[in-house]
């Protein structure tokens, strides 16, 4: 069915988008009730009037320049981004695009207004949006990079707090010194090796020993005590040369070293501890010559660390009494 005049007349007034027809000279001839409706003013009142005037006064620089020129060039102008100029200085963004007709009379030029307030809204959202995403993810990135600088902060005090246990640990089981094992960490090792001693019952074979210098008292009387010390140290280098990987010596008291021979029979051990004896004696020794006393045991079912070291020391003490310079077993 063909529209009548009346219809097509009709729509255009109503169309959902702002329409004017203006003349060669730029006046509006004809105007939609939707443009009329968004100036709250008469269709009468608008016509005559330069469509110009209905823009801000920067979009009229920009219809003048741009629109005006192109519809004098090509005849065409699309979504030209201008800005109508409502009632109390309240404005309308609006995309312009303008056609020029072909009449028989005078040039026509029909401009179409679309509305992008919403758009402008959506663009300000969008950028907003933008700028809160940018702010948090810059607020999250100083986060981080604080994290980093505490955890940097954290490692490096764990890493000394480390060092220092490990020096303390190192410090509570030597001897200051000879540098080698203390007391407490021969009285350690020992236990650990009971343990183990009692765990497999078939690999109990291993010994204790105490050496003990002969007559070192004279030594630091006659030559100071610094070169009792240099002789304590000059022995530890020794004990540590002469023994096997397996084996460990401490020094557990002035001039007393305590030894645990794995896997070391009585006799094993008693070889051993002569040869060491031995290598003692025949030594050169800055200032004056040493030799050693000995006393030795091996593992019984049910020993302590303290029965085992009691047997060496009773063995030592025998070999003091028998003359020195000697290893007894007990
Ligand atoms: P014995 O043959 O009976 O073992 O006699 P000794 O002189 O070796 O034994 P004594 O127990 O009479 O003397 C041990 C000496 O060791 C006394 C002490 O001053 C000395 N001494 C202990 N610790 C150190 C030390 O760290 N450095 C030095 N230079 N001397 C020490
Ligand atoms: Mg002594
Ligand atoms: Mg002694």
């Amino acid at each position: 069915m063909e529209p009548r005049a009346a219809d097509i007349a009709r729509w255009w007034q109503l169309a959902p988008v702002g329409q004017v027809v203006i003349d060669d000279q730029g006046y509006i001839l004809q105007v939609n009730h939707t443009l009329s409706d968004w100036l709250s003013q008469p269709a009468s009142q608008l016509i005559n009037q330069l469509a110009s005037s209905l823009f801000t006064v920067e979009s009229r620089m920009l219809y003048q320049g741009v629109m005006a020129f192109r519809l004098t060039d090509v005849g065409a102008v699309d979504e030209v981004h201008l800005c109508l100029h409502l009632d109390n200085e309240r404005i309308l963004p609006v995309l312009c695009s303008a056609r020029r007709l072909s009449t028989k009379e005078t040039p026509l030029t029909l401009i179409s207004m679309l509305p992008i307030s919403r758009k402008d809204q959506l663009e300000r959202d969008l950028l907003d949006a933008r700028k809160e995403a940018q702010q948090a993810l810059s607020e999250k990135s100083e986060v981080i990079a604080e994290l980093e600088s505490m955890r940097t902060i954290l490692e490096s005090r764990n890493s000394e707090l480390h060092r220092l246990t490990m020096k303390l640990g190192h410090e509570a089981r030597s001897d200051p010194l000879t540098g080698l094992p203390n007391r407490r960490h021969f009285d350690l090792a020992l236990q650990e090796r009971l343990a183990g001693a009692d765990a497999y019952r078939h690999s109990n074979d291993f010994s204790v020993a105490i050496l003990d210098i002969d007559h070192f008292k004279p030594i630091n009387d006659q030559h100071g005590h610094a070169a009792g010390d240099q002789v304590l140290q000059a022995l530890a280098q020794l004990l540590s040369s002469q023994l096997r990987g397996n084996d460990f010596v401490a020094r557990i008291g002035g001039e007393e070293f305590a030894l645990l021979l794995p896997d070391t029979s009585i006799d094993e051990a008693v070889g051993a501890l002569e040869r060491l004896r031995c290598a003692i004696e025949v030594h050169h020794w800055e200032p004056v010559p040493i030799i050693a006393s000995f006393g030795v045991t091996s593992y019984l079912p049910g020993d302590t660390c303290e029965s085992l070291m009691a047997r060496a020391d009773s063995a030592l003490y025998v070999t003091k009494r028998q003359g020195r310079n000697h290893v007894t077993q007990s």
